[in-house]
């Protein structure tokens, strides 16, 4: 999981740093808006942490100029700023957490780890890969212009692989994305969804393709 810190005060960067790698993530910091900018344009993170106060910009507008890029890779605010107002504006800026300094370690983590076990939080975001469309609010699939109606357990496998494409998704994640509360779903479950969500996507002319890693996983993968 690579996470990204921006922070310009050196000692919570590094704080954050270590926390972070102790928690088995792969944590790089950004010191500046527009280090941050230039690191998020270019590696997929699957979160970031976000100071309000940076040198060169206010945390607030990185948030809405990566929202206006339609990116949706969560970010948690870590800010001293503790009003109501300013949290309630971080959250309607398109953060999907907040936690005011000084802030507890362990809470930290805790609502880090809950951010990356959510299928993408960023409502109203339209996902799509090689030539599929998923709206993942009214739940809509078009492939090539074309609607799609899915059974709605490959409608959830759709969506996490396309909320996580060019990364593979463990199987784990998966059968805790697409069955949730449901009873244990049977061994063969999860292959049988993706077979079933291959065939209907190479009818229809998708170029996107799901990779499998044997005993680990499966990539949606654009061409
Ligand atoms: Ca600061």
């Amino acid at each position: 999981m690579r996470v990204l810190i921006i922070e310009d005060e050196a000692e919570i960067a590094r704080n954050l740093r270590s926390a972070l790698a102790a928690a088995g993530m792969a944590p790089d910091i950004a010191t500046t808006r527009s280090e941050a900018e230039a690191a998020l344009t270019t590696t997929p993170y699957d979160a970031g942490i976000l100071d309000l106060n940076l040198p060169d910009g206010d945390g607030l507008s990185l948030l809405r100029w990566l929202r206006g890029r339609g990116c949706g890779t969560p970010m948690l605010i870590l800010s001293a700023r503790d009003s109501l107002e300013a949290r309630v504006t971080g959250l309607d800026e398109g953060a999907d957490d907040y936690l005011v300094k000084p802030y507890a370690e362990a809470e930290l983590l805790a609502r880090l780890r809950a951010l990356l076990r959510r299928p993408g939080a960023a409502l109203g975001r339209v996902l799509a890969c090689g030539g599929i469309v998923l709206d993942s609010i009214s739940r809509a699939v078009e492939i090539n212009g074309l609607p799609l109606t899915l059974p709605r357990h490959e409608l959830a496998l759709l969506e996490a692989l396309l909320r996580r494409q060019g990364r593979m998704v463990t199987r784990t994640l998966l059968i805790e994305q697409i069955y949730a509360a449901e009873d244990e779903p049977a061994s063969n479950a999860l292959p049988v969804h993706v077979h079933n969500l291959r065939r209907r996507m190479a009818q229809a002319g998708a170029t996107a393709t799901i990779i499998t890693f044997r005993g680990l996983g499966y990539m949606m993968r654009a061409p």
